[in-house]
């Protein structure tokens, strides 16, 4: 009896065991599944954007972080511009693309860098990347360029990757002096020969060298209105008695002398440098068309021909065709 107790013991126990057996392996077949099944990867994200799964956080950290510190020739710093967020997932239906995400990740890497701006009358025209060759295109520029323009090399400054490789295309310094320079050296010739005529036209100004008049009322100045007149005055008038001489105010030469509607007699002298000077309502003329005459010459005598209302000189001076206020040349 005892052995048979014993037996049934025997029997439980090892049925016991069978059934944990069983369920240890339904248990582990389940792992088996899940863990065949499901992976363990980290997603990643950036800015709210998925980047991608990856199983090993560490190795693409520090492949970014090698990339970063790695400063090839010219660089400043890089920089990776966003910032990745990793969770660790079981997910069943992602595989571990670390190579795309890592791509991702390094186009995300800024690079600056350090880079000599060459300045050309206070504006950075280009680029270069040592202090050495900066010295080398100021010293070309100055040299050939001499004092025409202000070549400095700017401060050592960072430059974004985009405008440096912009650049750097035009960068060569034939391109620089053909393009840049001179068209700069061609505006600024033009300026100065502009400024050179400029001033030798006013060191030309024609000047009222003698009062065409003697004595004699100023009646009506140039730019004045009134009601026997419907634009402006574009002379000044002197009155002064019938017969008075008109002297050349300036020296030139006679282009005109004779009857000119509402001027009635006049006399016109070009005095060379564009200036022409107009003698009106003479009772009579003493020149004749191209005769030089010099400053104080009599030329005729004051009347009142044409569109006039008493013996005055109608004093007019010209330039181009433009009336000017004569009273300012006296
Ligand atoms: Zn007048």
């Amino acid at each position: 009896m005892k052995s048979i107790l014993n037996n049934q013991d025997t029997e439980n126990h090892t049925k016991e065991i069978i059934k944990i057996a069983k369920y240890l392996s339904i248990a582990l077949l389940f792992l088996m599944v899940v863990l065949f099944k499901y992976n363990a990867l980290y997603k990643v994200t950036a800015n709210g954007e998925e980047l991608g799964y990856i199983r090993n956080k560490n190795e693409i950290q520090n492949e970014i972080n090698a990339i970063i510190e790695n400063k090839e020739d010219g660089v400043a710093f890089k920089n990776l511009e966003i910032e990745p967020v990793y969770e660790l997932k079981f997910v069943s239906n992602k595989e571990d693309n670390s190579e795309d995400v890592l791509n991702k990740l390094k186009e995300n890497i800024s690079t600056t860098y350090t880079a000599y701006g060459i300045t050309i009358d206070g504006k950075i025209e280009t680029y270069v990347a040592t202090e050495t060759e900066a010295d080398k295109v100021v010293a070309d520029l100055q040299k050939e360029y001499e004092d025409k323009m202000a070549v400095e090399i700017g401060v050592k400054q960072v430059f974004e990757k985009e405008k440096i490789e912009t650049v750097e295309e035009k960068v060569a310094i034939a391109d620089l002096k053909e393009d840049n320079l001179d068209a700069k050296l061609k505006k600024l010739e033009k300026q100065e020969e502009q400024a050179k005529k400029k001033k030798a036209e006013s060191s030309k100004k024609v000047v009222v060298a003698v009062r065409p008049v003697s004595g004699g009322t100023i009646t009506s100045r140039y730019g004045e209105r009134s009601s026997v007149r419907s634009s402006a005055h574009t002379g000044l008038d002197i009155a002064a008695k019938k017969g008075t001489t008109i002297k050349a105010a300036a020296s030139g030469k006679v282009t005109f002398a004779g009857y000119k509607g509402s001027y009635g007699y006049m006399v016109k002298i070009d005095c060379d440098n564009g200036y022409e000077m107009w003698y009106a309502h003479c009772s009579k003329l003493y020149v004749k068309k191209g005769q030089k005459v010099s400053a104080g010459t009599k030329i005729a005598a004051v009347g009142s021909t044409g569109n006039s209302t008493g013996p005055h000189l109608h004093f007019e001076i010209r330039k181009n065709g433009k009336t000017l206020n004569p009273q300012k040349y006296m």
